[in-house]
C-alpha cells in the first residue's frame, strides 16, 4: 500500500493526537544520544514540506531557514530531524523537495541511491550520534542509474559496475515486466520503486546498528519522487526482520507484495508556476 501525501497528513493528524511518548516503544536498551522527534512526526513534517514544494509554496527552504541568522544558529551543532539517502540526480535535492532549511536533513547521495559502506557509516552516525529516528530512501522517476542497470545485459564500465552489483534483480524485473507487455516507462517505474525498497532493506541487512535502531522504533521508509508532479510517494516502512531482496539469485517479483501499479497522485496544475530561480 502506498501512502499519498494528503492521506498521510490526515492519518498523521490522528496519530499525532494519539501518539504516546516516543520512547515508550524501545525494544532494546540501545543507547541513543539526544533523541530527535518521533518518526511519525517527521514523516508528517516532510509530507507537508513536499506538498508546499509541489504546489510552489516553499517556505522553510527559502526564508528564514536558509538565511544567515539560521546559519549562525546552527553553526555550533546540528540536530537534523531526518536522514535522506537519495540519488545524485541534480533534479532531486532533498532540502528543496521536502522544503526544509539548513540543518534539517542529514543527506547521503549517490547515483541510484544505493546502500554502500560509506553511506551505511554515515547513516549509522546520523542515527547513533545525531538522534535521527527517520531514514528515507528516496528513489525518483526516470532514474538514469536504474535505467542503466535495468537495461544492461553485461557488466557496466568502470565504477558503474559497483552501482550495478548493488542493484541485483532489477534486470530480471525489467525483463519480466517487458515480457508481460508493460510500456518502457512503466518498466522503469517498477524498477525505481523496487530499487528504493531493495536499498532500504539493504541498509538493515548491512548494518546491525541500523537494524537494532529499527527494532527500537526508528523508521526506514522507501519512497519515490515524481519528477513531473513534484510529489513524493512513501512506501511501507521496512520491517526489522526483513531479508535483503536479493542474495545471490534474483528475487521473485511475484513474492514482493502488491504490484506497484498505482501511479503517484498528480497535483492539480498550480495557479502559478514555481519560481524558477532560488538564488543559490
Ligand atoms: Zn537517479
Amino acid at each position: 500500500m502506498k501512502i499519498p501525501v494528503m492521506s498521510l497528513l490526515l492519518l498523521a493528524g490522528c496519530a499525532l493526537a494519539a501518539e504516546p511518548a516516543p520512547a515508550a516503544d524501545h525494544a532494546t536498551a540501545h543507547a541513543q544520544h539526544a533523541q530527535g522527534p518521533s518518526p511519525v512526526d517527521t514523516l508528517v513534517r516532510l509530507s507537508a514540506g513536499n506538498a508546499r514544494f509541489a504546489y510552489g509554496k516553499r517556505t522553510r527552504s527559502a526564508k528564514p531557514d536558509a538565511d544567515p541568522a539560521r546559519r549562525a544558529e546552527i553553526a555550533g551543532g546540528q540536530h537534523p530531524v531526518a536522514a535522506v539517502m537519495t540519488c545524485a540526480d541534480s533534479r532531486v535535492p532533498p532540502e528543496l523537495l521536502f522544503d526544509q532549511g539548513l540543518g534539517d536533513l542529514f543527506v547521503v547521495r549517490n547515483a541510484g541511491n544505493v546502500a554502500e559502506p560509506i553511506g551505511l557509516g554515515s547513516l549509522e552516525y546520523g542515527v547513533e550520534h545525531l538522534g535521527i529516528r527517520l531514514v528515507v530512501v528516496l528513489g525518483h522517476s526516470s532514474c538514469g542509474a536504474v535505467k542503466a542497470v535495468s537495461g544492461a545485459a553485461a557488466t557496466l564500465p568502470g565504477h558503474l559496475a559497483d552501482i550495478q552489483e548493488r542493484m541485483p534483480g532489477l534486470r530480471a524485473l525489467a525483463q519480466e515486466r517487458a515480457r508481460a507487455g508493460d510500456a518502457p516507462d512503466k518498466v522503469i517505474a517498477a524498477a525505481v520503486e523496487r530499487n528504493a525498497e531493495d536499498q532500504a532493506r539493504a541498509l538493515l541487512a548491512g548494518s546491525p546498528v541500523l537494524k537494532t535502531a529499527v527494532a527500537g522504533g526508528v523508521l526506514v521508509v522507501p519512497a519515490v519522487y515524481d519528477l513531473e508532479s513534484g510529489l513524493v510517494t512513501f512506501l511501507p516502512a521496512i520491517d526489522a526482520a526483513a531479508k535483503p531482496a536479493a542474495e545471490g539469485a534474483n528475487p521473485a517479483p511475484a513474492a514482493h507484495g502488491p504490484a506497484p501499479t498505482q501511479a503517484p497522485a498528480k497535483p492539480p496544475v498550480p495557479a502559478k508556476a514555481p519560481a524558477p530561480a532560488h538564488g543559490h
